[in-house]
């Protein structure tokens, strides 16, 4: 039985996840479990590149980041629905692949890449997730 759903949002491209928000919303009423909502602020992995953002960067983007998502759930998120929300810093499928496990989802539920992307078909986070999560992963197709 599915007891936690996590649903990935990249947050500065929402319209992206419009019908994995849809399907994720749906699965959460029929199977009455509760849905997790995450966005990841990637880290910029070499140091060198890091060394170019002050030092605060990403304490300070997880709180603008916060606030966004907060706001986002509560517009499109319907009520009667449990919906937790969690902001990460790091890189994008290691941070959701870790927060499934942590929050112990039974499934994810993102969608495949961006809308403007169709000449492939399936993005470079949502295939890492694919291939690294433990628990099922629902690629949402548009
Ligand atoms: P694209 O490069 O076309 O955006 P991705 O593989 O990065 O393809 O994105 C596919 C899905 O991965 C998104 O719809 C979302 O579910 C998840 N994802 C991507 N970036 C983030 C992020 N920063 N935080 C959380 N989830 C993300």
């Amino acid at each position: 039985m599915t007891k936690a759903i996590l649903l990935p949002i990249d947050i500065s491209n929402t319209a992206s996840s419009q019908k994995a928000l849809s399907e994720a919303i749906e699965l959460s009423r029929t199977r009455r479990a509760d849905l997790h909502v995450l966005t990841v602020v990637p880290d910029y992995g070499m140091a060198l590149v890091g060394s170019f953002f002050p030092r605060d960067y990403s304490d300070k983007a997880t709180r603008e980041v916060s606030g966004v998502l907060d706001t986002y759930v509560k517009e499109n998120v319907p009520d009667g629905i449990t919906v937790h929300q969690h902001v990460r810093a790091g890189t994008i499928y290691k941070e959701i692949v870790a927060a499934a496990n942590e929050i112990g989802a039974d499934l994810i539920v993102l969608a495949s890449h961006r809308p403007e992307m169709q000449d492939y078909l399936l993005g470079p986070n949502a295939a890492r997730v694919v291939r690294h999560a433990r628990q099922s992963v629902f690629v949402v197709r548009d």
